[in-house]
């Protein structure tokens, strides 16, 4: 729509994970007639990836981990398909001029590159990728203003958090409030998580995604995560977000405003409402997924998070209130915690405490550039993967 002609031609990176699945998954429902997949990328599921593109028939596709790249190129071969190969790939497609919008899902810090290429280029983003906006949040922010670039909200908190804010003006918001399910492990106390297997913390009760942002969602780092994404992504002071549980998941975050009116979004747990709105804002279309049946008897629950239990939390806040690398530390630190935790290597209790440990050890820099928060992954990388408990 962005060229003139009846379609919107999208780049969907990471499109074999989870978000990407179900991306690729609205497009075919074609409820938004004029989607198209222009570009996909993974990482190294090669046999998804030559999959998705014998049905979705992109201009392009590109695997960032280069070892299978005869495989796919003989598995699309005759069909047109152009196959690129490593992160050059993946800066082509975004950056093409045919490319009308980006989706970001690839998993951690490494989808950063390719939203900064395709905000530079002048493209919309769809991110669902918030490790961008934790790791480098206000670059990101201050390169989309610069280059008159869109960032839309994938992840669903912030949608819905997007759709309420259209109720009033910046000014005359109080408070956002994200919701979380609480995950696998609400109710229980840290007594009871120390001895906690991937296994059980892989079992999300109300959503199924992707393994890192499922045990994010156990720890409560992916709130955390999330709290960061929001302050970078509407400008808020971190004293206007709050966390609440509601163990339901329907309700996906609301904003009050400063004469006490809450407006929320509701809709069942399913991210492709998030993802397809994120693709044809400012336009809805109808939509694959589930409805909300308000026939059926039915309640929501609100409590207050259990920040000693979920330490993840605060850390949000430390990390909101110093800014500059810290994001980049936490960030970074919880990705290779939370490997060590499904390899095995570490406990569950012992994710946060990682963390906890490389902000503290990081060389904290209030204005850094992007280059140096590349510096503070890495090294960050490396406290985490030496720490031991
Ligand atoms: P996933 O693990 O299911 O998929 C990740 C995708 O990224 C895959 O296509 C994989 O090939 C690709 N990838 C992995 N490592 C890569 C690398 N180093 N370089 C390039 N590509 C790489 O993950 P997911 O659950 O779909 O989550 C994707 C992103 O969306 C995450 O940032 C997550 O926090 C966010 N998100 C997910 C959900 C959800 O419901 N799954 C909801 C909100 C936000
Ligand atoms: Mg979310």
């Amino acid at each position: 729509m962005e060229r003139g002609d009846a379609a919107t031609r999208v780049v969907v990176l990471g499109s074999t994970g989870s978000i990407g699945r179900s991306a690729l998954d609205v497009i075919a429902a074609g409820g938004a007639p004029g989607l198209r997949a222009h570009g996909l990328s993974a990482h190294s599921s090669w046999e998804r990836l030559a999959e998705q593109a014998r049905s979705a028939s992109p201009r392009f596709v590109a695997l960032t981990d280069d070892g299978p790249i005869a495989e796919v190129r003989s598995a699309l071969r005759g069909t047109g398909v152009e196959v690129l190969s490593g992160r050059d790939g993946v800066l082509r497609m975004v950056t093409d001029e045919a490319t009308d919008r980006v989706l970001d899902a690839i998993v951690g810090a490494a989808g950063l590159e390719g939203a900064w290429a395709a905000l530079e280029a002048g493209k919309t983003v769809a991110l669902a990728n918030k490790e961008t906006l934790v790791v480098a949040g206000p670059l990101v922010m201050d390169l989309a203003r610069r280059r008159g670039s869109t960032l839309l909200p994938v992840d669903s908190e912030h949608s819905a958090i997007f759709q309420a804010l259209k109720s009033g003006g910046t000014r005359e918001v109080k408070r956002v409030v994200l919701t979380s399910s609480g995950g696998p492990f609400r109710g229980k106390t840290r007594a009871q998580l120390r001895d906690v297997t991937p296994e059980m913390a892989l079992k999300h009760p109300t959503w199924s995604m992707g393994p890192k942002i499922t045990i994010d969602s156990a720890t409560l780092m992916n709130k955390a995560l999330e709290v960061i994404e929001a302050r970078w992504l509407f400008d808020l002071d971190p004293d206007r977000i709050e966390v609440v549980i509601h163990p339901e998941s329907t309700i996906h975050s609301m904003v009050e405003f400063v004469d006490g009116s809450v407006i929320a979004q509701l809709s069942p747990p399913d991210m492709r409402l998030p993802i397809q709105y994120a693709l044809t804002y400012p336009d809805r279309h109808p939509c694959p997924g589930p409805r909300l049946d308000l026939t059926r008897p039915s309640a929501l629950h609100f409590e207050p998070p259990d920040r000693e239990t979920f330490p993840a939390l605060d850390l949000a806040y430390e990390v909101m209130r110093r800014g500059g690398t810290a994001g980049a530390a936490l960030n970074a630190a919880n990705e290779v915690a939370v490997g060590r935790f499904l390899a095995g290597e570490i406990g569950f209790l012992d994710i946060p405490r990682a963390c906890r440990a490389a902000l503290d050890h990081h060389e904290y820099d209030p204005r850094p550039t992007l280059d140096l928060l590349w510096k503070v992954d890495a090294r960050a990388r490396l406290e985490a993967q030496r720490w031991t408990p």
